[in-house]
């Protein structure tokens, strides 16, 4: 058993928190305050590889595993929530869903530039009514020839406004029920696809949420992703990937969190010292501590577990996500509370914090569902 990161590991975090720290620190409050999507810095995002970083080289892709796409997610989010969650759907979502269902012209039209960060991606399973059941989806997608209609509309798509691509579940044969979900491709600008309503978040409100609209929207039958009916059972082996990503950024703004915490607890005097030299707040920063580094062995077995390929990993990353998830929302609000009034203020970083890290028991699965999805594999259920 071997605990440490290697060399090009260990490159890797220092390059990305200097990144976030240097390009992205100084402008997280403007970005919250105006919901801007940070558009100027996907380039850098490409270049740097953090938009293809699990694809290999191939397709443009930065050839790494899941633990550099950990780091980079986990340090990323550190200081920007919102940027971790747009490179989580761009990566292990809309790209993911194409490198593993994908055809080889599929990878090379549409998962190449993805990679390369020269297109973004989105990914939308979630519709007003069908949430955690999304077994339940309503889209259809009717064949017409050499086409497919969709009609529909989904909701909550992360980069919707932004994407390029987009891959979206739609019903191709009603009676067939999740088994007669497929999984689509589809270009912006195709005539009859559409981002709606764009989102007004409690959190994350630099990364973009919004609805996608269908309406009697022709695709190319050869941009059916996977076989007919495979759209829904591949998005739940997506999710067991995806949902690494979303610990990950559960696990970067709880470091993020509890490094505020710290470094506020050192400087701020009452009676006379520090208020780190009171206990009750050295007990809540040990606390903070311990719960992130049980986040981080959890998230960073999960990603071991993705990177060896053999094995299942489905029961580690709902852990990973369920602990860190709910971990980022104890730490946060702990760091709200040792910035007394100021973690109210919008001054500090605490508040954001707070307001950001709440999404993570949410998507890519509540924690509700990762109880349901580890359950089921403790008790042998499919
Ligand atoms: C910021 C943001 C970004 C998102 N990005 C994407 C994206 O890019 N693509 C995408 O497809 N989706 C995305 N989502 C959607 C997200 O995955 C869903 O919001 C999530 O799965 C929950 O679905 P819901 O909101 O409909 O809640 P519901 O399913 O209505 O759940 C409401 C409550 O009921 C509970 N509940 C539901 N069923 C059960 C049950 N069987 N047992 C016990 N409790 C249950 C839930 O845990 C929750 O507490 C995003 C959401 C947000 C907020």
């Amino acid at each position: 058993m071997d605990f440490s990161l290697t060399q090009e590991q260990q490159q890797l975090r220092k390059t990305v928190r200097a990144f976030a720290e240097g390009e992205i620190a100084p402008h997280v409050m403007e970005w919250d305050e105006a919901s801007h999507f940070p558009i100027e810095i996907m380039p850098q995002l490409g270049e740097m590889g953090l938009l293809g970083v699990i694809f290999p080289e191939q397709y443009g892709g930065a050839g790494l595993g899941y633990i550099e796409y950990a780091i980079a997610v986990e340090e990323l989010s550190r200081v920007d929530g919102s940027v971790g969650i747009i490179v989580a759907a761009h990566n292990s979502l809309c790209s993911n869903h194409i490198y593993k269902f994908g055809t080889e012209a599929q990878k090379k039209k549409y998962l190449t530039p993805l990679a390369q960060g020269k297109r973004i991606g989105a990914w939308s399973l979630t519709e007003p009514e069908a949430g955690s059941d999304a077994g339940g989806t309503r889209t259809t997608a009717r064949r017409d020839g050499d086409h497919y209609i969709l009609n529909g509309s989904k909701t909550f798509t992360t980069n919707g406004h932004y994407a390029d691509f987009c891959v979206a579940m739609a019903v191709t044969d009603k009676s067939k029920g999740s088994h007669g979900i497929s999984a689509f491709i589809i270009e912006k600008g195709t005539p009859g696809f559409r981002p709606g309503k764009k989102e007004n978040k409690l959190g994350l409100r630099a990364s973009d949420t919004s609805e996608i609209i269908f309406t009697d929207c022709r695709v190319p039958a050869e941009n059916l992703l996977g076989a007919e009916g495979e759209g829904f059972t591949g998005s739940l082996a997506i999710l067991d990937g995806g949902r690494i990503s979303i610990a990950a950024l559960g696990l970067g703004m709880a470091q993020g969190a509890l490094d505020a915490a710290l470094s506020y607890a050192k400087q701020r005097k009452q009676f006379g010292k520090a208020i780190s030299e009171f206990q009750a707040i050295q007990f809540k920063l040990a606390d903070m501590a311990t719960e992130v580094e049980a986040s981080r062995l959890l998230v960073y077995h999960a990603a071991w577990l993705a990177d060896q390929k053999t094995v299942r990993f489905g029961k580690e990353s709902s852990m990973a996500k369920l602990f860190a998830g709910e971990v980022a929302v104890r730490v946060a609000n702990e760091c709200v509370q040792i910035h007394g009034g100021y973690g109210f203020i919008k001054d500090y970083p605490a508040e954001k914090y707070y307001r950001d890290v709440k999404l993570c028991t949410i998507g890519e699965g509540t924690s509700e569902i990762q109880r349901m999805v580890i359950a089921r594999q403790l008790l042998g259920k499919k």
